[in-house]
């Protein structure tokens, strides 16, 4: 059942709504999928379609409530922006929110006090313009111990524990874990594009997810990923040492050895390899940059060597 849960007028007859689309079955616990937070991350939109056709085929077979929240910054992604529009606020910055502020806090709180009380709550991003990503879950480490466990139901590629970062703690699915539900944050992708395979990818996970913790009965018949763990390993950061143009020389996802070329970092104006990016390590390339401007210090790919 679609529901409105939050809604604020925005002059000139335009309209804010946040909506969710609840599933029941007969048990209370309950579950939160959001997707949306910012505008520019659209992997979110597929993979709740994918849910929201299966969930009503298969509606006998729900036996918790799942409520399925696809597009919680609707403004950033009716104008293709990230943050939300004319505020220029990143909304995944000011949770909890607050009842009697602005705008981005108003919907921050009201998405906080709708999914309050799911026991699980999966928060689906798709990376930014510039880099590319593996299907991953990040944690922070303080709940790495609640959270592995159902991260591995996920079907993803990668768990990245994370040491504690100042900058998260306002962050949905920090808030949320400090509420006591156990939140995830999937990353996958790259904005403004769907890639199908990941959008499946994940929609298989959470279906996955959904049967182990109970709020489905029905049985998947695919095989689940095992992800790689960080605390198993250790992550490089690459990062460009010249500005120029970046081609990649490589496949984003691959295993690439020790002094393999990553790309070359180039000069539109003289023709000359200003960087040629090479692989510190032997790893999985488990981020890669597309947007090919770069400069001094950018980001480049990230590696995971077990
Ligand atoms: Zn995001």
């Amino acid at each position: 059942m679609v529901e409105e849960v939050f809604s604020i007028e925005l002059g000139a007859s335009e309209k804010l709504t946040l909506k969710r689309n609840r599933y029941k079955g007969t048990s209370e616990k309950r579950i939160s999928i959001v997707s949306g937070i910012h505008g520019d991350e659209l992997e979110g939109q597929m993979v709740c379609f994918l849910l929201n056709d299966f969930l009503q085929k298969n509606q006998e077979k729900i036996t918790g409530i799942i409520d399925i929240y696809p597009s919680v910054n609707p403004l950033g992604l009716d104008s293709i922006s990230r943050n939300i529009p004319f505020y220029d606020t990143d909304l995944n910055r000011v949770f909890p929110g607050f009842q009697k502020r602005s705008l981005p806090e108003r919907l921050a709180n009201a998405l906080v006090e709708s999914v309050k009380g799911s026991e699980i709550v999966i928060d689906i991003h798709s990376s930014n313009i510039f880099l590319k990503e593996l299907p991953q879950i990040r944690i922070n480490s303080i709940y790495a111990k609640k959270l592995v466990p159902l991260a591995q139901y996920l079907n993803v590629n990668f768990i990245w524990v994370h040491q504690p970062v100042d900058s998260l703690s306002s962050t949905f699915t920090c808030t949320m874990n400090k509420l006591g539900s156990k939140a995830l944050l999937i990353e996958m992708g790259i904005g403004l594009r769907i890639n199908k395979d990941y959008c499946y990818q994940i929609f298989y996970g959470i279906i996955n997810l959904l049967i182990k913790e109970g709020f489905l009965d029905y049985k998947l018949d695919i095989s689940i990923k095992k992800p790689l763990l960080s605390p198993g390993g250790k992550i490089h950061f690459i990062n460009a040492n010249q500005s120029g143009i970046f081609i990649s020389e490589t496949e984003h996802g691959s295993y690439v050895k020790k002094g393999q070329i990553l790309g070359k970092i180039v000069s539109s104006l003289t023709g000359k390899i200003l960087e040629t990016v090479l692989s510190p390590v032997d790893g999985l390339l488990f981020t890669l940059r597309e947007y090919p401007v770069v400069y001094e210090g950018s980001l480049i790919g990230r590696i995971f060597s077990e």
